[in-house]
């Protein structure tokens, strides 16, 4: 089982560089914020869990990570390749992931990091708008609908992540240096960390990334 991991801070660029990379190869994607919303609006318990943590830009708990990421990786087949975006967040989310994919006889191929000058970062996520009906990502500026509020492909509804405030941006940034950026050291003594400028555009820094895939 390979896989490979996106890592970089909220607004890095992870979730548009994951479509990129599914649609060019085999890897199938998997987003721990995405997995914890549907739960949330399935009103599951790990969904009940999970909330409260998110709308403060808090990290939800790691048993709780652990547990949806394994149930996610034994529904697969060994010669399944994984794409993490969001996760993992922690060294001890690492460590429970190199548990994991060892008994899967797996492991970690290559780590993407993405780099993105802060403030960039903190206007790309307070302009960050989503379609409600399906998903769509949009921005304020950088990639407007076509008629504000509404969505280009399917005219839904386009909002704010509650978790996209402004306030809740910065809270999401310092837990990101406090709890996420020491993974960096992590993959880079395991010789797989890559770096990849994401401050550019999306389809640059997806070609940047397929081109030091292995
Ligand atoms: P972003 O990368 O833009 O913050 P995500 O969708 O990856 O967006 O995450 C949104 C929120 O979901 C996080 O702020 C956190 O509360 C929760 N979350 C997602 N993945 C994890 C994880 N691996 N560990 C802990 N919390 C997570
Ligand atoms: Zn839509």
């Amino acid at each position: 089982m390979d896989t490979i991991i996106l890592l970089g801070a909220p607004g890095a660029g992870k979730g548009t560089l994951a479509e990129g990379v599914r649609a060019a190869t085999d890897f199938i994607h998997v987003s721990t914020g995405d997995m914890l919303r549907a739960a949330i609006k399935a009103g599951t318990s790990t969904g009940l869990e999970a909330k409260a943590f998110m709308e403060k830009g808090e990290l939800v708990p790691d048993e709780v990570i652990l547990r949806i990421v394994r149930e996610r990786l034994a529904q697969g087949k060994a010669t399944d390749r994984y794409m993490f975006d969001g996760f993992p967040r922690t060294l001890e989310q690492a460590r429970g992931l190199d548990e994991t994919l060892a008994e899967l006889n797996g492991r970690v191929n290559q780590v993407f990091l993405l780099e993105v000058p802060t403030p960039v970062i903190v206007s790309r996520l307070s302009g960050r708008r989503i379609c409600k009906s399906c998903g769509a990502v949009y921005h304020v500026t950088n990639i407007p609908s076509k008629v504000e509020g509404v969505c280009d492909q399917c005219g839904g509804p386009l909002y704010q992540r509650p978790d996209d405030s402004e306030e809740t941006v910065l809270n999401r940034l310092e837990v990101y240096q406090r709890q996420t950026a020491s993974l960096i050291d992590f993959y880079e003594t395991k010789g797989v960390l890559v770096r990849i400028n994401a401050g550019t555009t999306p389809r640059d820094a997806t070609a940047e990334l397929l081109s030091k895939l292995a």
